[in-house]
């Protein structure tokens, strides 16, 4: 197993991020492939951490200046043995190959769990619409499906939104590829509902992580009611994690961006997320304008000095981080539960360091990684994906109905396949045994492709 990893490492040395999640994934199989010795002969580890295929491309665009810029694309196939390929588009100046890996990887455990046909990609680029006018943005968008339109499909890969991805760029990015192919196709999701969406696609990462705390609070017999939960982020996962905790009669008391984070001591109730998601999702502006609207609220910028995250360091019992990639480390765990947190649902892909998991695992607190808390999202583009082919528009209460009974579906399978290898209560361990289980055996089926 060790060897997998090594490999990982000396073939790409610098996508550490792909390292981490590979490691994580190799280190909870390892049961499994002891009592299936087939695995290893069929050299599955092998196969399962090499992508299908990588696509890099040239991105030109023209900004308003006339200055013209070259970003780069990325879109990684991961893994085709249980579906089209499915997963998101990030747009942030950190991303890089290693990046995208990590997140397709990641996705197609993920998609495995939500019990959709739905296999693992991922794709982005180094492209930062913040700060970009709309006719930017959209000649960005423009020049990027321009390339990317040869290599997806309805039936052969269909992205979606992820960080600097929302409505605006899946429109923009829509309209190009309608026009290149000529065909109106559910080729990607997270659309806006008057021309192919799905009702609750927006709300779906967020309203599934609640979903999936609700679940493992269940197993203690308690509720998220009353409960005071930390939650980073003020973009699509973050907004609708916390419409959802106050559905359930919880609090959250803190909101983060790249800048800074609020801490809300009274709660931010939903005034001041419908003034939050005004700001973000319209005004496209910064969370300190937050704490100066609501003076009752505290704003603290990023300090690069400090090697822990201040939001982590408040009284609360849950945390559900919805921002980005480690994000919370062996420090910010310690400081959580310090402060009485016993319950972490992922928002964000990967948002705890490894180190950070061990101390959530040992300490046998709640705690459901993002490949499994987090995989609302994709189920729901799994769900726009259905209707789209039946050139359908499902009710709201359905598809929300939907959403619940597969996060509770894929709880329960984490559950099971935890106990089942002797882990009882170790989502981390259930949610890859599980995820990988389903993906291998299909690879077996098809044989040596
Ligand atoms: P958005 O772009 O809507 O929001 C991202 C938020 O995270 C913003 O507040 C942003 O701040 C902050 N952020 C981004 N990068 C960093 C960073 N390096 N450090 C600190 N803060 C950062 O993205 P989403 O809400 O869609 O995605 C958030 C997370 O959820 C990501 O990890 C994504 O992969 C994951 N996810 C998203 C799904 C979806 O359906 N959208 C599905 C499953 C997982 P700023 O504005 O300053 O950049």
């Amino acid at each position: 197993m060790d060897a997998i990893v090594e490999m990982t490492k000396s073939r790409d040395p610098e996508q550490y991020e792909f390292h981490q999640a590979v490691k994580e994934v190799v280190e909870s199989v390892k049961p499994v492939l002891d009592r299936n010795p087939e695995y290893r002969q069929q050299a599955v580890l092998e196969r399962i951490t090499e992508p299908e295929r990588v696509v890099m491309f040239r991105v030109p665009w023209m900004a308003d200046s006339g200055q013209v810029k070259v970003n780069r694309g990325f879109r990684v196939e991961m893994n085709s043995a249980i579906g089209p390929y499915k997963g998101g588009l990030r747009f942030h100046p950190s991303v890089n190959l290693g990046i995208i890996k990590f997140l397709a990887f990641e996705q197609v455990f993920k998609n495995s769990l939500t019990t959709l046909a739905m296999g693992g990609g991922k794709g982005g680029s180094d492209f930062d619409p913040k700060g970009k006018s709309d006719n930017e943005v959209m000649r960005f968008c423009q020049s990027f499906m321009a390339e990317l339109f040869r290599h997806i499909g309805a039936n052969t890969d269909v992205p979606a939104g992820d960080i600097g991805v929302g409505a605006r760029e899946i429109g923009y990015l829509f309209g190009m590829y309608k026009k290149i192919k000529n065909e109106f196709t559910g080729v990607l999701t997270g659309k806006s509902l008057n021309w192919g969406g799905s009702l609750i696609r927006p709300e779906a990462t967020g309203y599934g992580v609640v979903y999936f705390a609700a679940e493992m609070m269940q197993t203690r017999d308690e509720t998220l009611e009353g409960k005071t939960c930390l939650v980073s982020g003020s973009g699509n996962v973050a907004q609708f994690t916390t419409q959802k905790i106050l559905d359930l009669g919880g609090k959250v008391v803190t909101l983060s961006d790249s800048a800074g984070y609020i801490y809300d001591e009274k709660g931010i109730d939903r005034d001041k997320l419908a003034f939050v998601m005004e700001l973000k999702n319209l005004r496209r502006g910064r969370i300190y304008e937050y704490a100066d609207k609501y003076p009752e609220a505290v704003y603290t910028p990023v300090d690069p000095n400090l090697d822990y995250n201040p939001l982590w360091n408040h009284p609360a019992q849950c945390a559900m981080p919805c921002a980005t990639q480690n994000e919370i480390n062996e420090k910010d765990a310690n400081n959580l539960l310090k402060n009485g947190v016993y319950l972490v649902s992922e928002g964000a892909n990967m948002p705890s360091t490894p180190e950070a998991v061990d101390i959530f695992i040992d300490n046998t607190i709640l705690y459901g990684p993002g490949k499994a808390a987090n995989a609302g999202g994709v189920a729901v583009s799994g769900l726009e994906m259905a209707q789209n082919s039946m050139r359908l528009s499902w009710p709201r209460d359905e598809v929300d109905d939907r959403l619940k009974q597969i996060m509770h579906s894929i709880h329960k399978t984490c559950v099971d396949a935890a106990t089942s290898y002797g882990q009882s209560g170790n989502y981390v361990a259930g949610a890859n045994i599980a995820g990988f289980v389903k993906v291998v055996n299909a690879m077996l089926d098809q044989g040596l492709v």
